[in-house]
């Protein structure tokens, strides 16, 4: 059965955020466990916080509107039995936003945790993007330390339960407030919250259970990798305090510009100079490939300047896939620059079979090349 919380706080059901704050400042003064020693005060005082924590939620008061109850959810009890744990808005009802803090005893942090997560770059051929390798890599990181294996202390010695906090991870102080004398709680300074300490620690690692290492691993990179990609090597990155499971390692490529090729995704764009009869006459041009060594291109007779021909699935393989990208050759076509004498009279002779002549196109020409298809193509990109 859904509770009363507007009963349990004496307020109207359309009480407003101020109301509701007066209401439960002035029951938590009546009932708080370090004013009032009363057989049930705890639990009435619990009662009243769980109405303003609830009421004091836009969302959990529409359930309680709604005729629901918002802690049922949260099983058994809701967050009675846990202590007065996550209760950061009704502190701040009595001491304003920021001094919240404290509060609730929380269990002791632990002294092992888990590591953090460790990020390495390193720079890769396109080749060796295209084939995948197996790259040799230094890692400076946490490793469990060798001499304690992450207990932290001398052989045979135990961690001690700190002396300064009893083994709670954290120290009580009485505050003098208007409610009377309130507890506040903070890290204990002398184990900082691990609730132990360790008194003869290990020599190697200070009692840290870990030591910085620098070492070589070998990292699996897969074919079609990709600059801004990552590898995971799983279990590989720093070692947590107190000898804690280890984070990951990830790898993150950075492609080396190529001499020939400019890759696009899966795609290798190059370009050939072609001489302006071969251009005119047809001809093959052997293009060294990543993958696939020497492949012949056909470039076929009366191709013109600036197109593009293509190597179909000789191009990057698409990563974990057997498809592949192409190779796009971009075509210049050379203008001899000097003529000799015989060669200049063998063009003339073919200016006079050709019968062409220049002139001025109009701009709406799909003339292939062209300034002003050029020019539409790069304002319409
Ligand atoms: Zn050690
Ligand atoms: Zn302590």
């Amino acid at each position: 059965m859904a509770r009363d919380y507007y009963g349990i706080l004496g307020v109207a059901k359309n009480a407003n955020e101020q109301e509701l704050k007066r209401a439960y400042r002035k029951l938590a003064r009546e009932y708080h466990p370090d004013v009032n020693q009363g057989e049930d005060a705890h639990e009435k005082f619990k009662e009243i916080s769980q109405a303003y924590e609830v009421l004091n939620d836009p969302e959990k008061r529409r359930i309680v509107d709604a005729g629901g109850d918002p802690l049922e959810q949260r099983g058994a009890g809701g967050f009675s039995g846990q202590g007065f744990g996550g209760m950061g808005d009704i502190f701040d009802a009595f001491f304003g936003a920021g001094m919240g803090g404290g509060g609730g005893r929380r269990e002791p942090r632990g002294r092992v945790q888990a590591g953090a997560d460790s990020l390495l770059r390193t720079r890769l051929t396109l080749e060796e993007c295209a084939a995948g390798v197996q790259k040799r890599i230094v890692a400076e990181t946490a490793i469990l330390c060798d001499v304690c294996t992450g207990a932290g202390t001398r052989s045979g010695s135990k961690p001690e339960r700190c002396g300064t906090c009893g083994g709670a991870g954290e120290v009580q102080s009485i505050q003098r407030s208007f409610l009377g004398n309130v507890m506040t709680s903070r890290m204990c300074p002398t184990c900082r919250g691990a609730g132990e300490v360790i008194a003869d620690p290990c020599h190697k690692c200070g009692g840290d259970g870990r030591v910085r290492s620098r070492r070589e691993i070998t990292a699996n990179i897969p074919p079609g990798i990709a600059s801004g990609m990552r590898v995971r090597l799983a279990a590989q990155g720093e070692v947590g305090p107190g000898g804690g499971p280890a984070g990951d390692l990830y790898i993150e490529v950075l492609e080396a510009p190529h001499d020939v090729f400019v890759r696009d995704g899966d795609d290798l764009h190059c370009t050939i100079r072609i001489p302006m009869v071969d251009a005119a006459l047809g001809t093959t041009v052997v293009i060294d490939t990543i993958l696939d060594g020497p492949v012949e291109l056909t470039i076929a007779p009366g191709t013109q300047p600036g197109s593009v021909s293509h190597l179909r699935g000789h191009g990057m393989p698409k990563l974990r896939s057997s498809i592949r990208g192409d190779v796009h050759a971009h075509l210049e076509v050379v203008i001899p620059s000097k003529l000799d004498g015989k060669s200049a009279d063998l063009v003339r002779d073919l200016k006079a079979r050709l019968h062409e002549k220049a002139e001025v196109v109009s701009s709406s020409s799909a003339h292939s090349g062209g300034l002003f298809s050029r020019l539409r193509a790069s304002f319409s990109r």
